[in-house]
């Protein structure tokens, strides 16, 4: 039978006691590499209890010994790098250089966690009024929670609970059911860079278990990443319960060609934005605006997309791995007959894949859309799979109107050589993170990653200084010492310790 899946609890890694068991499957063979258990509440109740009391102790932790705990969690991460870039090939199927890139921007954010001390600093006026002066601090709220989806599951993790923990809180984390393998192993680092035990744990489940913690008096907040459905249950039901809130959903990004940009770069940055990673990132182009004449380089990018295919982790000629799951590989190929019965004209068709030596594997080629209308169904749904759809306008002002008017608002790019043309779209999109000839413009955690609209629900975004505010609570102290108080004359000796 395969492997059981620890619970992390207490700085114990545990069997958990359930009857309740999720097959975890690698997504190139649908093989089961594991079981997931699904946590009972008795010991979902002893995560949090034991997150509760590890509090008390590591809010206490000098700022400085918290960053050190960051330090040395970075330095085993990178040392432990292409080892959880392989597990996490395994699990999700991504081919190695992408799995390498999730480990990497996981331990960015590490790094930034250890850069704590700069970003609790709080504000000081003196003077308000005669002799008083105002300071405020920022003290941590107690157990975090998160809540991480399948597609990135070294990189969303360490998105929250490094940041949290620095920040002073204890952190229960809730992995995706179906890449939960990449967490206990961050999990095992972490209690060897010397984590306190109950600091973070980590439970398994799906929606009773998420439910657990969105209902529970004892957790402060949470910081979710998944579907647009589900990120909206957790809003409604986090904050209906008096909880803060942060969660990150899907996305429909654009980028806009213009007719002076490079052909080459756009033509390359397509192809990899969209298919890469099998499409299923959440900052993916799933849609390429041709302004004017531009769209005269259709043809071209079908044949560099027909170049692409998809294979094994560790195959070196693949450029992207499987689709995660049997289900979602059969939502994308129900999108693709969509949206050629809707009459969108389908340049290359992906829905027939096979890779060698990988029989039931859920794999999909890259597949290409034009003339696509934007009631279409391919334009209307994340497909989160291979699939690039183009649409065609007169205008940078069209382009404009056209991605405002699409209800997410995680990221876009332009293409242009214009600065004013750049300038023009940069300052009137209505879309969270932009990028100028850059694809995929996910910010380095100094900055917040900052998807608007449809793509988030909440006030404070993931990493970087709004992480910091998420996970505190700001104090503001006004104070008055009177000058008669101050003793004078021989007796006013201060001891030094
Ligand atoms: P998902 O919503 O199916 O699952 C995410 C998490 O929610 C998992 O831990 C899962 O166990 C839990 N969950 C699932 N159903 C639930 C329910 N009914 N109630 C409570 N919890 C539930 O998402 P996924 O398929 O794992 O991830 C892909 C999605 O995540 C895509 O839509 C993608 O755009 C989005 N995503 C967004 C961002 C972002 O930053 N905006 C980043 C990565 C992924």
């Amino acid at each position: 039978m395969a492997k059981s899946v620890p619970l992390f609890i207490n700085g114990e890694f545990r069997e958990s006691k359930t009857s309740e068991w999720v097959d975890v499957t690698n997504p190139a063979t649908n093989k089961v590499i594991a079981r997931l258990p699904c946590s009972t509440p008795d010991e979902m109740q002893q995560a949090v209890d034991g997150a509760l009391s590890a509090f008390k102790t590591w809010k206490e932790v000098a700022v400085p010994e918290r960053a050190r705990l960051m330090l040395r969690y970075q330095h085993l991460l990178k040392e432990h790098h292409d080892e959880l870039a392989t597990l996490l090939s395994k699990e999700t199927g991504k081919i190695i250089l992408d799995a390498k890139g999730d480990v990497w921007r996981g331990i960015e954010v590490v790094e930034q966690a250890a850069n704590i001390a700069s970003n609790m600093m709080g504000e000081v006026v003196e003077n308000v009024a005669t002799d008083i002066d105002t300071f405020s601090v920022i003290q941590p709220l107690g157990v975090c929670c998160g809540i991480t989806p399948f597609n990135f599951p070294a990189m969303i993790p360490l998105w929250m609970f490094p940041i949290a923990i620095a920040s002073g809180n204890t952190f229960i984390l809730k992995p995706s059911e179906q890449v939960p393998l990449t967490s206990i192993r961050l999990a095992e680092l972490f209690k060897e860079a010397g984590a306190p035990e109950g600091v973070l744990q980590i439970v398994h489940g799906r929606k009773s278990e998420v439910d657990f913690l969105l209902e529970h008096k004892d957790i402060q907040t949470i910081s979710f990443v998944g579907s647009v459905s589900v990120a909206q249950y957790i809003y409604q039901q986090g904050t209906q319960h008096f909880k803060r809130v942060q969660a990150f959903a899907g996305a429909k990004n654009h980028m806009v060609v213009m007719p002076d940009a490079n052909k080459e770069q756009v033509v390359s940055n397509l192809v990899g934005a969209s298919v890469g990673a099998a499409g299923q990132r959440c900052m993916a182009i799933s849609v390429a605006v041709f302004v004017g004449d531009s769209k005269a380089w259709i043809p071209d990018l079908k044949q560099a997309m027909s170049k692409v295919g998809p294979g094994a982790w560790d195959d070196d000629d693949a450029g992207y791995g499987p689709l995660i799951s049997k289900p979602a590989k059969e939502r994308v190929l129900r999108l693709i007959a969509e949206g050629k019965a809707q009459g969108a004209a389908c340049e290359l068709d992906g829905s027939e894949c096979s890779v060698e030596g990988y029989p039931d594997g859920n794999w999909v080629g890259p597949t290409l859309f034009s003339n696509v209308s934007t009631d279409m169904s391919i334009y209307t749904e994340e497909i989160f799979g291979p699939v690039l759809v183009c649409i065609e306008v007169d205008t940078l002002q069209d382009a404009i109107d056209l991605v405002n008017r699409n209800p997410y608002g995680n990221g876009t790019s332009i293409f242009t050589a214009n600065g004013g043309a750049a300038r023009k779209y940069q300052h009137e999109i209505q879309v969270g993170q932009v990028g100028v000839n850059v694809p995929i413009p996910v910010p380095l955690p100094f900055f917040s990653f900052t998807g608007w609209r449809g793509s988030f629900y909440g006030d404070l975004h993931a990493y970087g200084k709004q992480a910091v505010r998420f996970y505190t609570e700001t104090k503001t102290v006004t104070q008055r010492w009177f000058d008669d108080d101050i003793p004078t004359g021989p007796n006013m000796t201060i001891q030094l310790r």
